[in-house]
């Protein structure tokens, strides 16, 4: 996907058409992911490594991978934040598309 440095758009603020500059929000990583979030704690009690021994009972399950879709998406959608030129600021784009590749031109 290729994209233009700079466009029109509309801006809420100025409420016209005016010209945007064109930028790419950064792609999160392994590292914003919190191992002590609510659903992560939530999913340890399930899985019986909360506490104790053993796995309670239950059976053992095999891993995430092959249970979940897991890497199965090849593209990612696009997170283009757009900076408006006349009042400087920057509003995000409502729909990401799918794009295996994409270039800012
Ligand atoms: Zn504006």
């Amino acid at each position: 996907m290729k994209i233009p440095k700079t466009l029109k758009r509309h801006c809420p603020h100025c409420k016209k058409h005016t010209e945007h500059t064109v930028s790419q929000a950064k792609k999160k990583g392994a590292g914003s992911v919190h191992t002590q979030s609510q659903s992560s704690y939530s999913r340890l009690r399930l899985r019986g490594s909360w506490r104790g021994a053993g796995n309670q009972g239950r059976f053992s399950r095999p891993p995430i991978g092959s249970r979940k879709m897991s890497g199965k998406k090849l593209t990612k959608k696009t997170d283009f934040r757009y900076t408006c030129k006349v009042c400087g600021k920057q509003h995000t784009q409502s729909q990401g598309k799918r794009a295996k590749k994409v270039e800012i031109i």
